[in-house]
């Protein structure tokens, strides 16, 4: 339950608003056929296996703020590439380069993302809140169009601290001017948005597919699809 009344929302990127994962894939899947990987690498269902969970391996690394943004991108390909057999730090950088090729201008969403920020964007000041590159989080907020809906963007490269840092939070905060409990955090990463906006102080809503299982800090709110959102805000 949000127990207090809202001014400000801050909401996630990736896998909350861009529907990353779907167009990662995807993208991976061209990159894969156009440099005729298969060759050299397991079959795409598997080579895409491997990478997925070595970069979500990565980032909750970078949550923690145990690896730096720089070594991400370094072992983002290099990574799961040595454990299918391939060190091959030329070869990696190509894949990098014709993934983002493929990648950058994919405009997938998360269901209901555009009927959210319209009807939220009249009732609320908004702010992005993310952990993604900012070079990426650049062209995706141009490319999907999402500018005209947000005041802000807070970026962890430009803050310096990655949520679940509270910092980060804290920041937003002093910079949109609202203390904690007239603020709201919508995302999907449950260490990044919730345990992070709860420890700031901040009420939230963790949008989640398979509900809320007992995880510890029970988020103010789950949802499993965006459009719930129309009738609690
Ligand atoms: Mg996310």
């Amino acid at each position: 339950m949000i127990k207090y009344p809202k001014e400000v929302i801050l909401i996630d990127l990736d896998n909350t608003l861009t529907d990353t994962e779907g167009n990662s894939c995807a993208a991976m899947r061209s990159m894969y056929n156009e440099l005729g990987l298969s060759a050299q690498f397991p079959p795409f269902e598997s080579f895409w296996n491997v990478y997925s969970t070595c970069n979500d391996d990565l980032w909750g690394r970078y949550r923690q703020g145990t690896l730096s943004r720089e070594r991400l991108n370094e072992l983002r390909f290099t990574w799961p590439m040595a454990l299918m057999g391939v060190e091959d730090e030329t070869l990696a950088a190509r894949i990098c380069e014709v993934f983002y090729k493929y990648f950058l201008p994919m405009t997938g969403t998360v269901p209901g993302a555009y009927e959210l920020l319209d009807y939220l964007s009249q009732k609320y000041r908004l702010a992005v809140l993310s952990n993604g590159t900012k070079s990426s989080q650049i062209v995706k907020m141009k490319n999907f169009r999402f500018e005209p809906y947000f005041e802000k963007v807070y970026l962890s490269d430009d803050i310096g601290y990655p949520k679940p840092d509270v910092r980060i939070f804290q920041y937003a905060l002093n910079d949109m001017g609202v203390k904690p409990e007239s603020a709201l955090m919508i995302g999907d990463d449950f260490e990044g948005d919730i345990v992070g906006a709860a420890n700031a102080g901040i009420e939230q809503v963790w949008l989640h597919a398979a509900g809320w299982n007992g995880e510890s800090p029970a988020p103010s709110l789950t949802i499993r699809t965006l459009a719930e959102l129309h009738s609690v805000l």
